[in-house]
């Protein structure tokens, strides 16, 4: 079992949803966004074009982020979730270095919200339940919404198939982008789509091998 997903840069409009999707759930303070846009130019006037995708923690395979950690609070659990033990975390950012996407963030002493102070839901950590108070001064980054694959234990429901136990992002997507299931069952949906569709993860040059393969616009 790997956790992957895929996202198809033929039917993602760049439309935000899923971006908002993930700060909605996960109520990050101002300024993280474990999800973002990535846009580039390509091509000249006339002809030029504006490419977007959207990008996060690609939960490598071989991810550089985890031997550089000196105290063992990022680790990769069997199932590929490349996760932070926030308890352990001394937040020394070797592991914001070692990111070749640059996915991670520093959770600041002080917490920035708005003047009028924290919504209920901002102090409930979003549906994740994050403690953002106890995550000060260390690491986060994309769970691959871990809180609601765990909601699936004993209840017969499948991420990637069930909306309750699907990450945020994937069931919010109007333009259904994207898929979500196990990168190791070669039947599975994903695998299918990844083979036929020529799925690609970015910097392969980095050895890093990503869970996130994007299939190219036909
Ligand atoms: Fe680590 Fe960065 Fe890979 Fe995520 S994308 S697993 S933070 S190296
Ligand atoms: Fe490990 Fe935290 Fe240092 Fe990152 S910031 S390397 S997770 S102790
Ligand atoms: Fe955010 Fe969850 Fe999607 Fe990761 S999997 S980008 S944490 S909504």
């Amino acid at each position: 079992m790997r956790w992957g997903m895929t996202i198809d840069l033929g039917r993602c409009t760049g439309c935000y949803g899923c971006v908002l999707a993930c700060k909605q759930e996960h109520s990050t303070p101002t300024g993280i966004h474990f999800r973002r846009m990535m846009f580039e130019e390509v091509g000249q006037y006339p002809a030029a074009r504006r490419l977007h995708a959207p990008v996060q923690c690609n939960h490598c395979a071989e991810p550089p982020c985890v031997p550089v950690c000196p105290t063992k609070a990022t680790y990769q659990r069997q199932d590929g979730l490349v996760l932070v033990d926030a308890d352990v975390c001394i937040g020394c950012g070797y592991c914001m270095t070692a990111c070749p996407y640059e996915h991670r963030h520093f959770v600041e002493d002080k917490l920035e919200h708005f003047d009028s102070g924290l919504t209920p839901h901002e102090q409930a950590g979003g549906e994740a339940g994050h403690d953002w108070q106890a995550k000060r001064d260390t690491v986060v980054k994309c769970t691959f919404c871990e809180h609601r694959l765990a909601r699936a234990e004993g209840t017969g429901l499948k991420p990637g198939v069930d909306r309750e136990v699907t990450p945020a992002c994937v069931i919010t997507c109007p333009a259904d982008a994207m898929t979500f299931g196990d990168l190791n069952d070669p039947g599975s949906k994903i695998s299918r789509l990844i083979a036929e569709r020529h799925g690609f993860g970015l910097l392969p040059e980095a050895g890093t091998h990503p869970s996130i393969y994007y299939l190219p616009d036909r």
